[in-house]
């Protein structure tokens, strides 16, 4: 078989590999825990299913405008003003298959070839992917002082004339840290000094921990949306935990949404006619389903940071948002690949190992599922690698010694 060169070099999604892994462990009858989820467990909103369903009665389900309908570009204006305080228009609006085509209709939209997207480490692992299959080049930066915020020295050093575009992503996956308004207000700044395009993927803009405070990158320009080169990026998936009716969006200067506008319709035509509906329902709906899933998950952060305080050798940067946490497991063994696999091997764990984010020696646990996952999860894992933990656990109903230490 033939298959281009540009096809072949990239990489499986790691974290949809894991997935499919525990799937079949779990087909098999393991009990498989999963601390690698990507989507909080919630039930999706109501009204976004009366929405759906209103829709699905008429029977009139054909394409819809590519960008999108106009009843659900309306609730994201209004979601827009509420959330980022800027009065954008319909023409200012796209909406795609998920925030994850949004991210690629930006990249094929403004990369030539050989053109240097920077991403920031640790990233989110679609975006050297995404960057390469437009044939761009990812630049990764990872901050020299150890930390997971970037620091804009350190950005400053990587970029070149061939810089077009800087991913930012915060709060963060995988460490869930949440970048500082000053480091926000300077790589704003320094993007229109350069003119390098922002991109901002604010997906995980809701899910915020305690008292820190999100703000949007408009907060601080003083340029209106025309001629920012901010680029935002949002969608349901995460807030609302809606991940199945992939819908996401994003607000871009009106000439870019045009030209992503036909990139889309030769792709995908438009978006799914019933997920639009779902999103406008949610978008309008009551909103405090958002904050009813954001404080399960506050309270799914606090086990999980009780429980990796057992670990003498493991540390953790406490998560600001999102529902992540990429604790360091060099102590027990430097590679993140082989940790996973024998987590999963000895304990039946997921995890998603560091390396594919851009951390080698990490691991990326996920408490977007429940407490008992989170405690019998992390008991599991320090069974299998601390000395300090009892050697005998219950997997299942069976008890496993351990007798390889
Ligand atoms: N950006 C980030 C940082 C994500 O973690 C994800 C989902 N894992 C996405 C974008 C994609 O979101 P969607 O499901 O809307 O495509």
């Amino acid at each position: 078989m033939t298959i281009s060169q540009l096809a072949r070099s990239i990489g499986e999604s790691p974290t949809l590999k894991m997935n499919e892994e525990a799937r079949l462990l779990r087909e098999r009858g393991e009990s498989v825990i999963h601390l690698g989820i990507g989507e909080p467990k919630n039930k999706t909103p109501f009204p976004a299913l009366l929405s759906a369903a209103a829709k699905l009665n008429t029977g009139d389900i054909k394409y819809s405008p590519t960008d999108g309908i106009p009843t659900l570009k309306k609730a994201i204006v209004r979601h827009t003003e509420e959330n980022y305080d800027r009065l954008v228009a319909p023409e200012n609006i796209i909406v795609s298959s998920g925030a994850k085509q949004s991210l690629f209709n930006i990249f094929f939209a403004l990369i030539d070839p050989g053109d240097e997207v920077i991403i920031n480490a640790p990233y989110w692992v679609s975006y050297p992917e995404m960057v390469k299959m437009v044939r761009g080049v990812p630049v990764i930066v990872t901050p020299e002082d150890g930390g997971f915020c970037p620091r804009l020295a350190d950005i400053e050093r990587a970029v070149s004339s061939s810089t077009k575009a800087i991913v930012i992503n915060s709060p963060n996956n995988p460490s869930g840290v949440m970048y500082s308004d000053e480091f926000m207000a300077d790589i704003v700044a320094f993007c229109e000094k350069r003119n390098i395009y922002l991109i901002l993927d604010d997906i995980y803009h809701k899910l915020i921990f305690g008292k820190r405070k999100w703000s949007p990158a408009y907060k601080f320009t003083d340029q209106d949306v025309e001629s920012s080169k901010i680029i935002v990026v949002n969608g349901i998936a995460k807030a609302y935990g809606m991940t199945g009716f992939r819908i996401g969006w994003c607000i871009a200067p009106r000439q870019l949404v045009e030209v992503m506008t036909n990139i889309q319709g030769q792709i995908t035509s438009c978006t799914a006619l019933v997920s639009q509906a779902a999103a406008e329902g949610a978008l309008n709906g009551l909103q405090s389903v958002v904050e009813a899933l954001r404080l399960s998950i506050e309270n799914n952060r606090e086990v999980m940071l009780t429980e990796l305080g057992a670990f003498s050798g493991v540390r953790c940067t406490p998560p600001d948002g999102t529902f992540y946490c990429l604790p360091d497991f060099r102590a027990y063994n430097g590679n993140s690949v082989e940790l996973a696999n024998f987590l999963l091997q000895k304990a039946r764990v997921v995890t998603v190992p560091g390396k594919d984010f851009g951390m080698e020696g990490y691991l990326r646990l996920s408490y977007a599922g429940s407490v008992k996952d989170v405690t019998e999860g992390i008991a599991r894992i320090r069974w299998a690698i601390d000395p300090n933990a009892p050697s005998d656990i219950y997997i299942g109903d069976r008890k496993m010694v351990r007798d390889w230490m």
